[in-house]
């Protein structure tokens, strides 16, 4: 099978009809057209064998990550999905692995309607890169997308879904952690198929004064938003814990250590005022997608972790950094 008769058999579908995509794979650049009155939305995410996954991860499940994390960006920004590209470095022309990996890549792009309209196909060891187009609405020029930088003090802190528990596959894998195999199997389909939060990104425009998404760990990602908006944070240790699916199986401080530091989690950490809990629950029920109330937003810059009793904790962990 040669470059372009792999092109044509795993990753060229027609455009939908009527939808934003003049021009898919096949020529030498693609067209969209956004919709009248939006900007658009774009982000890049790398996955690198042995850096990102394991070798060992099923083919369908790393189509669905690669996607998966890039869709995590536009839910950040509250943008709606519409294209992407797809780079490839893969070492042969494999069908046997190529067949379920496109089907993986391409069933999220289905449930999100994002369309794949070209990329770049190259022999090489096993990388994949992703870059995405969205659309955010332009009221009065001034595009809705949620940033980094809204925060204001006395601002609820709030996270989507599970933290940590992507973590604790990755110790599992690595033999640092043993725990029952149904927890395991459970955290182990977080790592491997994360949920983009792309229904509560949008519906939390004009509702959240700022969002990230949760890649890194929640320390770095949130600390993301603390700097870009000049103001600290303190997170209360009881609410978070309560964000690992897998608490019961871990020791308290190790849970808190993956809910804090995990990384992998492709989950939302935003901010609101105090008066929009009412926007968030709607939000939340809307996109059937739940969400903690962990903290809020200090006028002190840094962070600082709080438990039940008021007292401050005083921990090391650290966000992820691929040159730490
Ligand atoms: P060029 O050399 O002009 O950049 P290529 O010959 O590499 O383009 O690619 C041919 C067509 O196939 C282009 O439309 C390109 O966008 C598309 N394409 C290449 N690789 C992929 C891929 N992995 N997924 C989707 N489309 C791809
Ligand atoms: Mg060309």
């Amino acid at each position: 099978m040669g470059e372009f008769d792999l092109i044509a058999r795993f990753f060229t579908r027609p455009p939908r009809p009527g939808g934003p995509t003049l021009l898919g794979v096949g020529d030498d650049c693609a067209l969209i057209q956004p919709s009248p009155g939006t900007a658009l939305a774009i982000s890049s995410d790398m996955l690198v064998e042995g850096r990102h996954f394991l070798s060992t991860v099923a083919p369908e499940r790393l189509g669905h990550k690669a996607l998966a994390v890039n869709l995590s960006d536009l839910a950040a920004c509250g943008a709606t999905p519409v294209a992407f590209t797809l780079a490839l470095a893969l070492p042969r022309a494999d069908a046997q692995w190529l067949e379920p990996f496109s089907r993986g890549l391409l069933a999220l792009a289905d449930a999100h309607g994002c369309e794949l309209i070209g990329g770049d196909t190259t022999q090489g060891p096993l990388n994949l890169c992703i870059t995405v187009f969205g659309e955010v609405p332009l009221q009065g020029g001034r595009s809705q997308a949620l940033l980094r930088s809204g925060a204001q003090v006395g601002d609820d802190l709030y996270v989507s879904g599970q933290l940590g528990d992507a973590r604790l596959a990755l110790e599992v894998f690595r033999g640092q952690l043993s725990v029952p195999a149904d927890v395991f199997e459970a955290a182990r389909a977080r790592m491997e198929t994360p949920s983009p939060r792309v229904a509560l990104g949008q519906a939390l425009r004009g509702v959240a004064s700022a969002a990230a998404d949760v890649s890194d760990g929640l320390i770095g990602d949130l600390g993301h938003i603390l700097r870009r908006s000049g103001v600290g944070a303190c997170i209360d240790t009881d609410a978070a814990l309560g964000l690992i699916a897998a608490r019961h199986a871990l020791d308290e401080d190790q849970a808190l250590g993956f809910v804090l530091a995990g990384g992998d989690d492709y989950e939302l950490v935003f901010t609101a005022p105090t008066n929009a809990r009412d926007a968030v629950h709607a939000a939340s029920v809307h996109s059937q997608t739940p969400v903690t109330r962990i903290g809020r937003i200090e006028a002190e810059p840094g962070l600082r972790l709080r438990d039940a009793q008021g007292r401050l904790l005083q921990r090391q962990d650290q966000a992820f950094d691929h040159f730490k």
